[in-house]
């Protein structure tokens, strides 16, 4: 993972043009190959809370992987609709379904301001993995109840306000499994 991470510290947003053009989110596994590079397979396409349309459940449907990745194309603001507004961080839905994942060590977010890593630090190397803590639970539902307060998709207005308190939740609840890394476009 400290490749991967190394990897991720000068992503370029060049890397992800082309799927981050379409209004719709890109999800698939992420191989690393002989020669060092990863090398991203997308398997499926739909939307996720964050994809804009509430109505419309999570539709990713891929066998799991150690590496997934997901798209959070629309940005704030949206390069189509311009009030519209997605935001980059993963949504709660995003940190339950990565933390069900049994055999999932780290899931891409890539968003238009960067890639945001989840790595589930709870994997056993052995047996089953344990269950999410407490402190897991407990930072998912507050960003589950941020989500429902702004009714996405907010304004562009209210982004960088929303990172900054979804960042603060993340950092008061020290959740024990799971990790996000935010590492922008170079
Ligand atoms: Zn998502």
């Amino acid at each position: 993972m400290d490749r991967l991470k190394q990897r991720l510290t000068h992503v370029s947003k060049s890397d992800f043009n082309d799927w981050l053009k379409y209004d719709h989110e890109i999800g698939g596994s992420v191989k690393r190959k002989r020669d060092g590079s990863y090398e991203f397979v997308p398997l499926s396409t739909g939307s996720d809370s964050h994809g804009g349309s509430s109505d419309d459940p999570w539709t990713i449907r891929i066998p799991s992987s150690k590496i997934m990745f997901h798209t959070h194309p629309l940005g704030c603001p949206d390069h189509k609709h311009k009030d519209l507004c997605g935001y980059g961080v993963p949504s709660a839905r995003d940190l339950e379904q990565f933390l069900d994942e049994e055999k999932t060590e780290a899931h891409m977010v890539i968003a238009q301001d960067g890639v945001y890593l989840m790595e589930n630090k709870c994997l056993g190397k052995r047996s089953r993995r344990r269950s999410p803590g407490e402190r897991d639970k407990r930072f998912i539902q507050s960003v589950d109840q941020l989500e429902k307060q702004t009714q996405q998709p907010q304004h562009a207005a209210d982004a960088p306000e929303y990172h900054q308190h979804w960042w603060q939740l993340y950092k008061s609840h020290r959740p024990s499994c799971i990790d996000v890394t935010h590492f922008p476009y170079q």
